[in-house]
């Protein structure tokens, strides 16, 4: 059951794209880069293959696999990219789909773009999408998880 428009129904099926595209789907989850400009190369978001509004609304797969799969995936983030420490948001003001956000912080990042800072991009700070694919695929591969096999190319 979805709402009239979806961005993220529409993108797991396939009627909209992301640098990358979906990079791992297992336990009612989705793996892919941010939807829209983005300052941070490996900022990952994890999708419920369901709709549901939130976190209360999701069922009881995802809900099982969500830890796992989240903890893993911030696992791959620091071992594959090199990010110092990985944000977890789950904020759903906007996209009333179940997501959490899984950002990187490197050593690197600036100040203004930390925490919750990543959310206020300006024009100039979005990455190439050829970088954010990339990162996104390391992830991936780096993953401890069943799931669909990395695309290699
Ligand atoms: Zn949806």
């Amino acid at each position: 059951m979805s709402e009239p428009t979806c961005a993220a129904c529409d993108l797991l099926a396939g009627r909209r794209t992301v640098p990358g595209g979906l990079v791992w789907r297992g336990g009612g989850l989705a793996l892919h880069a941010l939807d829209g400009p983005c300052p941070i190369p490996g900022w990952l978001v994890l999708t419920a293959e369901r709709h549901c509004r939130a976190l209360y609304d999701l069922d009881a797969e995802s809900t099982a696999a969500l830890g796992q799969v989240a903890q893993e995936v911030m696992r791959a983030q620091r071992a594959a990219l090199g990010a110092e420490h990985v944000y977890a948001f789950a904020i759903g003001d906007v996209l009333h789909h179940f997501h959490l956000h899984l950002v990187p912080r490197y050593v690197g990042t600036p100040q203004r773009l930390r925490g919750r800072g990543a959310f206020d991009l300006a024009p100039g700070d979005a990455r190439p999408a050829l970088e954010l694919a990339a990162a996104a695929e390391l992830v991936a591969e780096a993953l401890g998880l069943p799931g669909l096999t990395p695309r290699r190319g």
